[in-house]
Parts: structure tokens; sequence; C-alpha cells
């Protein structure tokens, strides 16, 4: 974790681009006032001076600590703000926060990564980690699901990934130049031959999907302990002291975001 007296107090961050992604999400590219290395899957608290903050995945890769990248979904308050951002702008930072993934217990085996909608910024970091050390993983796919074609982000970057892994790509709803799967992104588990004595799989997305997909991958085999869930609550310090996001006595803040299925299946609504 980077060094700060208080942990409420943030590093500056000077917006160096947006992207818009889709309608309602964009991508900030920030350098921040001083290298903020981290894992891939921690997140960090990302504040606008006087008004607010709230917990953000970054999105690019953990090994350029100097150039931090957010993709963020305007559903509210704080992302409605962070969106009427620009170029020059100013973010505060806090963090890295959470455990990231466990990319020594992936060596060696299949990677598949079950993801929808606005999980593919953490996947993202995931993904740039696993690429950055192709060699030490057996093989990586992707399945990735959004409501529509304009929903999916990181367009720019599917050819490019689909050179480098396995990538399968669903909309819940086609429209006329749509030329792949159509149906939720469970349906592309049907797709692919996964050899389960040798694979984990990674789920992230919105609580229902991330219901289905577990489920799917119990329903074809996977077992409990190779199921890797990154989990969203509403969370606020992001340091264990406010309690929003507990799960029974496990804080997604500081124990997660990222559990195995094993570690939370016994406990009741998790999928809120
Ligand atoms: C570890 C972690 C990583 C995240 N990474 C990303 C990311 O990379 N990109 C991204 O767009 N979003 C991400 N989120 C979700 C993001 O933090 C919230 O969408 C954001 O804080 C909402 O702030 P707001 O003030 O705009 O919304 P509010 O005005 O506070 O709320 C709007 C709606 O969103 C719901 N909501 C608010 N916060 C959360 C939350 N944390 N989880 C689920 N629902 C919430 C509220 O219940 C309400 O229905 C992440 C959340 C966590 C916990």
């Amino acid at each position: 974790m980077n060094q700060q007296k208080n942990p409420y107090k943030p590093m500056k961050g000077i917006i160096e681009k947006v992207i818009p992604e889709t309608p309602g999400i964009r991508t900030f590219l920030v350098k921040p006032e001083s290298k903020f290395s981290f894992h891939c899957g921690q997140f960090a608290e990302v504040s606008i001076p006087g008004v607010g903050e709230g917990p953000f995945a970054m999105s690019s890769p953990c090994y350029k600590p100097d150039k931090l990248e957010f993709t963020i979904q305007n559903v509210g308050f704080m992302t409605s703000r962070l969106h009427t951002l620009n170029k020059g702008d100013e973010l505060g930072i806090r963090g890295p926060y959470g455990n990231g993934f466990p990319l020594e217990d992936f060596y060696g085996k299949e990677v598949l990564l079950l993801i929808g909608g606005v999980g593919f910024p953490p996947a993202r970091a995931l993904l740039y980690s696993l690429l950055h050390e192709k060699e030490k993983y057996k093989r990586i796919l992707m399945c990735y699901g959004a409501r529509s074609p304009e929903d999916i982000v990181y367009k720019y970057q599917i050819d490019d990934f689909r050179k480098k892994i396995e990538l399968h790509l669903t909309v819940d709803k086609a429209d006329k130049s749509w030329k792949e799967s159509e149906g939720v992104v469970t349906v592309l588990l049907d797709k692919v031959k996964i050899d389960l004595n040798n694979s984990v799989a990674v789920v992230i997305g919105p609580p229902i999907m991330m219901k289905f997909g577990t489920l799917k991958l119990l329903e074809v085999g996977y077992k409990p302990k190779d199921i890797y869930l990154s989990m969203e609550r509403k969370m606020y310090c992001g340091i264990g002291q406010c309690r929003h996001c507990l799960i029974d006595n496990l804080f997604i803040c500081k124990d997660g975001p990222v559990f195995t299925y094993k570690q939370l299946k016994d406990f009741p609504d998790i999928w809120e």
C-alpha cells in the first residue's frame, strides 16, 4: 500500500484524456502525482475535491503505475459529476485497496474470464497481467457480454485482444450489424471446451450476471474453489472502518474484493 500518514488523504491526479466508451461509460486516463503501485483486481477511492468519492477498479496495466485508467459508468451523484470532467481537471486518488487476483494460483492453468458489462475494467487489468506473462498460463479465454453492441466497452481493443486470446462476445439484444452471438453471457460457455481438471474461472459483472454465471460454471463442472468472484458493494472508506461493505464477517474492501465462490457460498444474499 502507498504509505500515507492520513489514510483518508488522497494524492492528486490530473486527467490526461477522456475516452467515451458507450453513451453512459467513460474511461479517464489519469497521471498520479507520484507512482501509484497496485496489483490487478485492486481498486482506488477516486474523489472530486468538494464533491465526494467512490471505489473504482484500475483498468490499466499494473506494471504502469504512473499512468492510471478508470472506466466509469454514470449511475448516480458522484459518477455523473465525474462524467463532467475533462482533460486537465484534477482528481483525488487514495489506495490501492483490496487483495486483487491471486495470479500464482492461476499459473499453469486455463484461465476463463466470464465478464459482463462494466465488469470489463477490472477484467482488463487482469487481462494485461495475464498477457504480460502469458507463458505462465496454459490458456487464456474470455467470454464477454453486454446489453447491446453499443454497450460494449474497449471496442477499439477487441481485434487486438482477439489476436492474443480466445475471445467470445455476445449481446443480449443484437442489431443488424452484429455478427457474433446473441443472448446472455452464459450462452458462450456452450461454445468453449475447457479442461475442468486444470482450469480456474473469474466472474465479474453486475450481481445478476455473477449469480447466473457462477451457477452455470458449477453446472459445467467447476468446483467452488476454482471460481473467483470480484465482488461489489456500496462502500465508503475502503479500509474496513465504515463496515458498509460487510458480507457476514468479511469486508469486501479489505478481505476482497476477490473471493473464491467456496469462501462465500454459505452466506445468504451474496448476489444482492
Ligand atoms: C471494489 C469496487 C470496484 C468498482 N469498480 C468500478 C469500476 O471500475 N467502474 C464503475 O463504473 N463502477 C465501479 N464500481 C461501482 C462504483 O463504485 C459505483 O457505481 C459508484 O460509487 C456509484 O457512485 P454514485 O455516487 O454515482 O452513485 P449513487 O448516487 O451513490 O448510487 C446510484 C446507484 O448505484 C448503486 N451503487 C452505488 N455504489 C455502488 C456499489 N459500490 N456497488 C453497487 N451498487 C452501487 C446505488 O445503490 C444506487 O442504486 C466499483 C465498486 C466497487 C465496490
